[in-house]
This record gives C-alpha cells, structure tokens and sequence, in this order.
C-alpha cells in the first residue's frame, strides 16, 4: 500500500500546537465555544503560509499565463508551472506533462469519461466500480453507459467495510475496459488495495482510474507504486485551495486522448474549419486558468512536505486508535468501518441508535463541533448498510486528542437533550 498503512515507520511526530498556530480560522469561536473543525473529509482548512502565497501573486505577480511576453506573465507563467512541477513530485508522477489541472476530483473523474472513455468503451463493454464510490465516481460511469450502452458491475464490501477482493474474478472479465474505485472511502474511511486491484484490472486488458480525494490527504501517494492509469484529487482537502484539482494520467495515454473542452490556450493551429491540439497537459487545460489557486496548491505543498506524509501518517493512526477506543465506549454507537485503526484514515462514520445523524450534528453545532452528518454524496454505500444517513467526524492535522474527548462529551450531552440513558 502506498499509504503507509502500518505506519512502522519511526518519524518525527507532529507538533499539534505549533501547527495549530499556523491556521487562523482555528482561533474562531462558534456559538460562544473554540471551534473545533471536524469536517475535514468535506473540506479543510488553510495554513496562513498558502493564504498569503495567493494574496501575495494577486499584490505582486498577476498576469494571464502562457501568452503575455511582459514580465509579469512571465513570472505568473513560471508560478503556474512551478505548481504543475510540486505537484509532480508530490505524487511521484513520471513526468511534469503527466499533470493536468482541473476543478476539482469531480472535473478530473469527468476528464476521463470525456476523453478517454468515450473513445474506447463501446456496448457490451463493461465498467468495474465500487459500491463504496463516491457519486462523482459513479454518476459519470452512468451518463456514459446510458450512452454507450455499456455494463456498469460493482464490487461490494464484507461486514468489515473493506471490499471483497477475493470476489474480483468474478466481476472482472474480457469485457472490462475500466475499473473506477477510491483510494480511500469517504464514508468509512477504508484504505482499499490499489495495487492488488490494478494488477487483476491490467491482467484483463482493463485501465484503472484511482479517485484520490481522500487518498492524498492522508498519506504519501506514489502513483507509480500504485500501479493506476489515472489518480485524481482535490487539493481543498489537503490544505490547499477551493477551485483547483488534478488529474495525473500515464503519459502514453493522455497523449493518444481527444481533448475535453475546447478554446483558446488547448490549441495547436486553428483555421476556420478546423483545429490542432497542444501537447500534453495543455491540451486538457482550455481558457485561464486558476493561477492563484495553483500558486496556494504548490505553498500546501510546501506546507505538507515541512510536516511529512509519513508523520501526518502516524498523526492518524495515533488519532484513530484514540478515537475508535473512546466511541467503543459508548454502546448505543454503531461505528461504521474497518475496526483497526492501521487500516483506515481518520475520519469515524457513526449513528447513535435513538438520535438521527442530522440532530447529532445540530447538537454538535452548538458546542462548536462541527462535523458533517447525512448520507456523503454515497447514497449507494448508505443503502448497503441499511442507513439513511450517517454522521462523521473527520480529523487532520491539527486535530488533537483532547477534541476526541470534546466530541465524545458532546455525544453524551445529546444523548441529555433527547433524555436517554448513557
Ligand atoms: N471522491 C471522494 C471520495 C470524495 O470524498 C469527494 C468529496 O468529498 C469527491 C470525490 C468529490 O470531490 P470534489 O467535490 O472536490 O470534486
């Protein structure tokens, strides 16, 4: 796994404190209490390092990219490059042109059924996703096979919340010319076995498209290591911007794709009745760009490189061994998930059995926790396991272990408002 799930590693360990410095909304109160941000599987927070890198291009460097032959642009043109190139790194990708820059994990998904899949899924061809997908890693696949009159099969989960890999022969066959699935779940926080399903997919002739929202937030990610075609994200749960999200394909076939949206900057030559592509990654990157959003992508960057992936791994491991002890205590809770805290990321999915998951959350609100509860755009995983709505309370770097123990107060006192026993 390339999210060091064992986390045997010896590393430095996250000074929380310190970190919790660098993030101004964390001095906001809410409803008259220090907030305490658990909704970070939705979307985190930004260190003052990334806010000012963005206010600072727009004071000192802004420009259009690419066509400017001032200064200005050259410099905007060199930030927006330079991002492309932490990126890169980041994830260990073969080369720069394999990055391309979206909106979002949704855009990036959209990319590829788009470019990609239109071209080289035909009727009778099939899809492979996962009952635990995300519905922007699932609505996609659905226009598309309304379209082409492709199969869409899933692979499910056991009890534990992991998925059923000993059953990947059986949906898997000739017919599979895509297999879609998360790196890590949502809604259970699942770390699911890339490599393991890569390998069977390629042995197939199939491409594998790895949705990494909440893959890269967690951990290192080497998208080589993980063996995927494509591996999309958003930045905004990684400390960086709203706005901006990547896609990094396999070099060989971004280059042989269609273009996704036409205009200017994704050109080669235009006539007025026809037109030639850029090379690889601007063909996929029509009209502006999100400059500055680019800029604060490469500062969190810089900003999670300084912490380490490796010690933010462990900061999880420590938070979930903490968190799933202290919810274990708590017998009217159903935790839904992997139980071994090495196995998941830290986020616990959790109904209290007499409380409705948007009441804890309201609840919850009012002692300045904020979590998220309803169904986490998974409605299809809510259904597998016979729920409507789950609430969920997500962790990251600068949560610590006295904010377990805050949730878990609040979780008592809920149980007071509706006058049930503890
Ligand atoms: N996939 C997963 C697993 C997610 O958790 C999310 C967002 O919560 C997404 C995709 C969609 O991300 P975005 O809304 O940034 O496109």
């Amino acid at each position: 796994m390339t999210i060091d799930t064992e986390a045997t590693t010896p590393t430095a360990q996250l000074d929380v404190a310190k970190v919790r410095q660098d993030f101004p909304i964390l001095q906001r109160e809410i409803h008259g209490k220090p907030l305490i941000y658990l909704d970070n599987s939705a979307t985190t927070q930004r260190p003052d390092s990334v806010i000012d890198a963005m206010s600072d291009f727009y004071r000192t460097s802004n420009a259009n990219v690419h066509r400017g032959v001032h200064l200005l642009s050259e410099e905007a043109t060199d930030a927006y490059e330079g991002a492309r190139s932490k990126v890169a790194a980041f994830l260990n990708a073969d080369s720069t042109q394999s990055i391309i820059f979206t909106r979002n994990t949704t855009e990036s998904i959209n990319l590829v059924a788009h470019a990609w899949a239109r071209r080289h899924v035909r009727e009778g061809d099939e899809i492979l996703l996962t009952v635990m997908e995300h519905h922007s890693n699932l609505v996609p696949w659905q226009l598309l096979a309304q379209e082409r009159g492709c199969k869409l099969r899933f692979l499910d989960i056991d009890e534990s919340g992991h998925l059923q890999l000993d059953h990947l022969d059986e949906v898997l066959n000739e017919h599979t010319r895509l297999v879609a699935l998360t790196h890590v779940s949502n809604a259970l926080g699942t770390v699911n076995a890339i490599p393991t399903i890569a390998c069977a997919a390629h042995s197939v002739g199939a491409k594998v498209l790895v949705d990494g929202a909440q893959g890269v937030p967690h951990g290192p990610v080497d998208v080589q290591a993980l063996d995927c075609d494509f591996y999309a994200y958003s930045p905004h749960k990684a400390l960086g911007p709203l706005g901006i999200g990547v896609l990094w394909g396999r070099r060989d076939v971004l280059e042989e794709m269609d273009p996704f949206l036409g205009g200017g900057e994704m050109i080669r030559d235009v006539t007025l009745e026809r037109s030639t592509w850029a090379a690889v990654p601007h063909k996929f990157e029509a009209g502006t760009p999100s400059v500055a959003d680019a800029v604060g992508l490469g500062a969190s960057i810089d900003y999670l490189n300084e912490l380490g992936t490796a010690a933010i791994r462990q900061h999880e491991v420590r938070i979930n061994e903490y968190l799933l002890g202290r919810l274990r205590e708590l017998p009217w809770l159903t935790v839904y998930g992997p139980q071994d805290p090495h196995d998941r990321c830290s986020l616990a999915s959790f109904n209290d059995n007499q409380i409705h998951a948007h009441d804890l959350g309201t609840i919850l609100d009012q002692h300045g926790i904020a979590i998220r509860a309803g169904h986490h755009c998974a409605k299809p995983l809510m259904r597998r396991l016979g729920v409507m709505a789950t609430a969920r309370a997500s962790f990251y770097v600068y949560n610590d272990l006295d904010e377990v123990d805050r949730l878990v107060d609040a979780l008592f006192e809920a149980r007071k408002v509706f006058g049930l026993a503890t």
